[in-house]
């Protein structure tokens, strides 16, 4: 092979393999949830000025943030990946990583935010950790009796990082309660219906637990798999609302998480 060619291979193999880290995160979607971190400079642009190199540092912050917190979600998220339809090609189980290039990649990512938060200042650097963390929890989910009295309140990943936020909310009722069958649980998201983490997915623990009123924020067809959560409950009689003027909201807090 001659050395021209040579190097050709070389660069297209190290060409393919960074996009399949780009791919793994979506990098490129990072520009569309940019306009939030910026929303932030300007904010502090009143008490300080915002130098080039502060922005430079701030989109780096924010992108390698949003890189480490998708990329632990993709790695916790692969077993239930694997068996939905449209998730199933993603990077971990379809092959094209491994869990432990994966796991390099988001400590290089990490340690990419902790170096452009310290060198932003002091307070940047504390609060370096609840960035990465913010980006990673994604579903709220609330239980409310009839008479509008709040019985619980979940989010995702709240004691471990397989916590669903409805399975949290459920997990603070008292099963006795005689408030549930009237009970609503709003969630941001569509409860799962399959898993591969608990023995009991979210609509499995919401028929369970008795409730018969579900309202979910946002129900996009394309993201869940049909025969998802919703219809589950649907099919058990529980009556499921969607709340489309909630939807944009409930979405833009979910873009990173879930890869759109
Ligand atoms: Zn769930």
């Amino acid at each position: 092979m001659g050395r021209g060619l040579r190097t050709a291979a070389v660069e297209w193999l190290v060409l393919s393999r960074l996009r399949t880290y780009a791919s793994f995160v979506r990098f490129s979607h990072s520009v569309f949830a940019l306009p939030f971190a910026l929303v932030g400079v300007v904010y502090a642009s009143y008490v300080a000025p915002v130098t080039i190199v502060k922005l430079v540092l701030v989109i780096v912050a924010f992108t390698a943030a949003r890189f480490a917190a998708m990329g632990f979600n993709r790695i916790v998220d692969r077993a239930t990946d694997a068996l939905n339809p449209r998730t199933k090609d993603r990077e971990i189980p379809a092959g094209r990583l491994s869990v432990a290039q994966a796991t390099g990649a988001v400590v290089v990512a990490s340690a990419v935010l902790v170096a452009s938060a310290a060198l932003l200042n002091p307070l940047c650097l504390a609060l370096a950790p609840l960035a990465a963390a913010g980006l990673i929890s994604c579903d709220d989910a609330v239980v409310v009796a009839a008479d509008g009295c709040v019985l619980a309140t979940g989010y995702s990943r709240e004691g471990s990082p397989h916590d669903h936020a409805e399975e949290a909310a459920i997990a603070k009722l008292d099963p006795a309660d005689p408030r549930l069958g009237a009970a609503t649980l709003y969630s941001s998201l569509e409860p799962c219906r399959f898993r591969a983490s608990r023995p009991r997915p979210s609509a499995a623990l919401i028929i369970a637990a008795g409730l018969r009123r579900v309202v979910i924020a946002w129900l996009e067809p394309p993201v869940f798999a049909p025969g998802g959560g919703a219809e589950l409950l649907r099919e058990t009689g529980i009556a499921v609302v969607e709340v489309p003027g909630l939807a944009a909201q409930a979405r833009a807090i979910n873009a990173a998480v879930l890869g759109e």
